[in-house]
C-alpha cells in the first residue's frame, strides 16, 4: 500500500518512489502553508523561541500532513534532526533515521541506500529504474537552469522554485514534469531579462517570502541558486551511489566551495548573497565561504517566514549602489 512519507531534507527519493510511496519534503509543506501558525503550534508544544524556524515548521508540518512515516536525515544535515525525530515519534508517527556518511565514502553510502531499500522492500534494480525516470526530469531542470544563467529567460525566483521543489518533485513527479514542460515552452520564447548585477545565492533556501522580488526590483537577479541546484542532482551521474557522493550539501563546506567556485566562473557572477538562518550551525560555514570567495559578499540572515524587513532592504540597496 502506498504510504505518505515525510522527510527533513533531500535524500535518495528514488527509493521512496520505487516502493510506490509518496515523498513529502516537510520544508516545502512548511513554507506552502500558514507557516507562522505552524511555528506557533510548535512553540505551544514547548519548542524554544531560540530554535531555527525550519525545525519548528517541520515538526508541525509532520504532525498535520497525515503521514505514515517520517525519515529524518540525522547525519549530513541538521544538528537538531535527532531530537526533532524523537519528538515526532512521541506523537505516534513511525520514524526512520537516514545518515549520509561523514565524508563522501562509496561503501558507506552504498550501505545506507541498501538499508533504506531493505526498509522499504525494494531492490537496487527498482531504485535505478526510478532514478532513470527522475534523471529524465532532472535533465530538463539542467536546461531550465541554463536558460536562467545563459539566455536569461528564466528569473532567479523561478529557478529557485523549480530547483527547491526537486527534493520531492512536489510529491508527484509526473505532474511536476508536465508543469515543467509547459514552463520551458513558455520560457524558450520569452524575451531575455535585464540583469544589472549577476548574483550567486549561497546557503539553505531563504525563509523570506520576497527576497527574489526585491532583488529583481533593484535590477539584479540570482543566476546561481547553490543548494537548491544541489537538491536537483544536476550532474546526472548514472550510479546512484556516486550521485549522492557528489551532492555537496551533506559534506564539508570545502566540498561546497569547489562547486561554488566553478559555478562562479561558468555563470560569470559579479557578487554573492549568502543566506544564513538564525540559530543555525551553518552560520559557521558561512565564515569560511566569505573568507574563500573573492567577490563582493553580502550576508543576509532570516528568522521567520515573512517579507524582508526595512533594514535588510536597505542593506540590499546599498550593496547594489556600490557593486552594480
Ligand atoms: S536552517 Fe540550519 S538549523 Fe535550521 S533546519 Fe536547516 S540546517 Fe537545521
Amino acid at each position: 500500500m502506498s504510504k505518505r512519507i515525510g522527510f527533513t531534507t533531500t535524500l535518495p527519493v528514488e527509493v521512496l518512489l520505487a516502493a510506490g510511496h509518496i515523498p513529502i519534503d516537510l520544508n516545502n509543506i512548511f513554507l506552502s502553508r500558514d507557516s507562522e501558525q505552524l511555528i506557533h503550534e510548535a512553540e505551544l508544544k514547548g519548542f524554544p523561541r531560540s530554535l531555527c524556524s525550519w525545525i519548528k515548521g517541520n515538526y508541525s508540518a509532520a504532525l498535520s500532513s497525515d503521514l505514515d512515516e517520517v525519515i529524518g536525515i540525522v547525519q549530513g544535515d541538521c544538528s537538531n534532526s535527532n531530537s526533532l525525530l524523537e519528538m515526532i515519534a512521541e506523537e505516534g508517527i513511525a520514524i526512520y533515521k537516514f545518515s549520509f556518511p561523514a565524508q563522501p565514502d562509496y561503501g558507506a553510502m552504498d550501505a545506507e541506500i541498501s538499508r533504506l531499500e531493505e526498509h522499504l522492500g525494494v531492490s537496487r534494480k527498482q531504485t535505478l529504474e526510478a532514478k532513470a525516470w527522475l534523471d529524465s526530469i532532472r535533465k530538463k531542470l539542467v536546461e531550465m537552469d541554463r536558460l536562467c544563467y545563459e539566455e536569461r529567460k528564466v528569473s532567479g525566483g523561478d529557478n529557485h522554485l523549480w530547483l527547491v521543489n526537486a527534493s520531492d518533485f512536489q510529491s508527484d513527479p509526473q505532474r511536476y514534469e508536465n508543469e515543467l514542460d509547459e514552463y520551458l515552452k513558455r520560457a524558450q520564447s520569452a524575451k531575455p531579462l535585464p540583469t544589472r548585477l549577476r548574483l550567486g545565492y549561497l546557503g539553505v533556501p531563504p525563509i523570506f517570502r520576497d527576497l527574489y522580488d526585491n532583488i529583481s526590483n533593484l535590477g539584479g537577479d540570482v543566476l546561481f541558486n547553490e543548494i537548491q541546484r544541489q537538491f536537483a542532482m544536476p550532474y546526472l551521474i548514472p550510479d546512484i551511489v556516486e550521485q549522492y557522493l557528489v551532492y555537496t550539501y551533506p559534506y564539508s563546506v570545502l566540498d561546497r566551495l569547489k562547486d561554488i567556485k566553478q559555478e562562479i566562473r561558468r555563470r560569470r557572477l559579479n557578487a554573492i548573497i549568502s543566506y544564513t538562518q538564525a540559530f543555525c550551525h551553518l552560520q559557521i560555514d558561512n565564515l569560511l565561504l566569505k573568507k574563500h570567495i573573492d567577490l563582493p559578499f553580502l550576508n543576509l540572515e532570516g528568522e521567520l517566514p515573512e517579507k524582508l524587513d526595512s533594514r535588510t532592504i536597505l542593506r540590499l540597496e546599498s550593496f547594489f549602489e556600490v557593486h552594480a
